[in-house]
């Protein structure tokens, strides 16, 4: 990928862009993330707004091109861009769809294919598939592949922040809906932000810093009473399923209807596990010192300045509740599933769960979509590792938009995380702005 600081001096495309005129739409993974991803196409000149919020119609179109052997993000994902075919005044040649992808075990690196083959065949072969990877040189981004790369990977720190703020206050709000619409307004703040921020790297990253702060101030001023009564519960699992909502029917939502509080993987959390598995098949190719590890090094390093930065502004509130350094979740998972012997999102899902139960969480939830190795591989493990940390109660759930008793297994669920809670061996760190213990 390449990854190097703004040099240019136009950060606008050109006419003879291949997105020039088009509108790329991107697909919903994550609450705030596909608004500020597409914000920094726009930054760019690129006009890109997030699909139309799934619903019935998006499982009936996926369900009407798939064949059932996909997996569910793949429905749910084809749906929402046949949605967008089916909006008055669509215009293929005008439109683009955004689909990432990967190498690596799983059916994501299909994705891409499957879509263009979809569309030919319901005769919208017109329709761009953006699909950039550094195995084609980013050829879909055209000359904007720097620049998008940095402003996009800041633009998903900052919508994991602001996540990650929204759910450690939404359960101990005092009036309903506040943390939403704060949530809200600072995610509307960071896209004003990217739109119109300079070209200048650091001058970006400086008027983000301001937008994180202002929204650091608006979470602050949400009335809530924080309680270390409230049970902690880990969500870890397969990376669109547990980020888009509609996909696992609002999961997190009805486990804080059940008074927990949730601590959700993000985003670049899947970034950090791409960037050491680059790191670490170039050092198995025998390259000690080569342009690609030298890349991949300055490029870590950095999104990982951007990052911290970014991130700076909730240090106090995000006090216990730190993510952890890739390596520290590879090493945890290591004991299951050793990296290089098992790859992708199931040694996050088993590392990460290592480190929450380490760290005081009161239970573990892992969302899978039906059918995915991942969930069905984590499954396997987690009884050894539910024994290593003291008994914490890990439970899979499975979606492909068909269950009817997700309320009644997560009450049943619940009541093992309050029972474990009163045992568990490890205890959490708690932010200054909770009650004293026993008050
Ligand atoms: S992780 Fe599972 S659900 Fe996701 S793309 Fe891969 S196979 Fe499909």
């Amino acid at each position: 990928m390449s990854f190097f600081p703004h040099r240019h001096s136009s950060h606008k495309i050109g006419a003879d862009h291949p997105l020039s005129g088009k509108v790329v739409y991107i697909p919903t993974m994550g609450e705030g993330s596909p608004e500020a991803f597409a914000a920094a196409f726009r930054w760019l000149g690129v006009q890109s707004q997030p699909t139309p919020p799934s619903d019935e119609r998006t499982r009936e179109l996926g369900g009407k091109y798939t064949t059932g052997d996909e997996c569910y993000p793949a429905k749910v994902t084809v749906g929402d861009f046949l949605r967008v075919i089916e909006q008055p005044g669509f215009d293929a040649e005008r439109t683009a769809f955004f689909m990432p992808t990967a190498e690596g075990p799983c059916r994501f690196g299909q994705y891409a294919p499957f879509l263009r083959k979809i569309l030919r065949e319901a005769g919208y072969g017109d329709v761009k598939v953006v699909s950039p990877t550094s195995r084609n040189g980013y050829v879909d981004l055209g000359g904007i592949a720097n620049p998008f790369m940095r402003t996009a990977w800041r633009a998903l720190v900052c919508a994991d922040t602001i996540h990650r703020a929204l759910l450690k206050t939404r359960p101990y709000e005092t009036t309903p809906g506040a943390a939403d619409r704060i949530f809200l307004e600072s995610q509307a703040d960071i896209v004003k932000t990217i739109e119109n921020s300079c070209v200048d790297a650091a001058c970006q990253l400086g008027s983000l810093v301001e937008s994180m702060t202002r929204a650091r101030e608006r979470f602050r001023r949400v009335p809530a009473l924080y309680d270390r009564e409230l049970p902690l519960i880990g969500v870890v699992g397969e990376i669109f399923c547990r980020l888009n909502t509609f996909s696992n029917e609002d999961l997190i939502r009805k486990l804080e209807g059940y008074g927990a509080e949730a601590c959700l993987s993000h985003i670049t959390e899947w970034v950090g596990y791409t960037n050491s598995e680059e790191k670490r098949k170039l050092h198995l190719r025998g390259r000690k010192i080569s342009l690609s590890m030298l890349k991949a090094y300055v490029r870590s390093h950095i999104q990982e300045a951007d990052e911290e930065a970014l991130i700076k502004p909730f240090e106090e509130e995000f006090v216990g509740y730190e993510e952890p350094p890739m390596e520290e979740i590879l090493e945890l998972a290591w004991p299951y599933l050793p990296t290089g012997g098992a790859l992708g999102e199931m040694v996050l899902s088993v590392g990460k769960a290592a480190y929450l139960a380490k760290h005081g969480a009161d239970g573990i939830i892992d969302i899978s979509p039906f059918t995915c190795m991942n969930g069905i591989v984590t499954e396997a493990v987690y009884p050894k590792l539910c024994k290593a940390y003291g008994g914490i109660p890990i439970r899979n759930f499975y979606f492909d938009g068909t269950q009817a008793d997700l309320d009644r297994d997560l009450g049943i669920y619940m009541e093992l995380a309050r029972s474990y809670r009163e045992k568990k061996p490890f205890q959490r760190r708690f932010p200054a702005y909770f009650a004293p213990a026993g008050a």
